[in-house]
């Protein structure tokens, strides 16, 4: 199922977490963090983005923190 969003509408759109754009994920159907050290993904519900951090998958699981030296 593919993200269909209105392009101009995309363009507007930040992370409420981070400030920064998305891309789109169409196989999840999710607007993707491009900030690497947020990466949240957020769900789109019938078209329509749902950018609430709480709804939000961290996509980073696989990706540790980096160490403190
Ligand atoms: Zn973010």
């Amino acid at each position: 199922m593919a993200v269909n969003l209105d392009p101009d509408l995309l363009s507007i759109l930040v992370c409420p977490k981070c400030r920064s754009e998305f891309r789109v994920d169409d196989e999840a159907n999710e607007l993707v963090c491009t900030n690497a050290a947020c990466a949240l993904a957020y769900p789109v519900r019938d078209d329509i983005p749902v950018l609430l951090i709480d709804e939000a998958r961290d996509t980073r699981e696989q990706q540790p923190e980096a160490a403190e030296n």
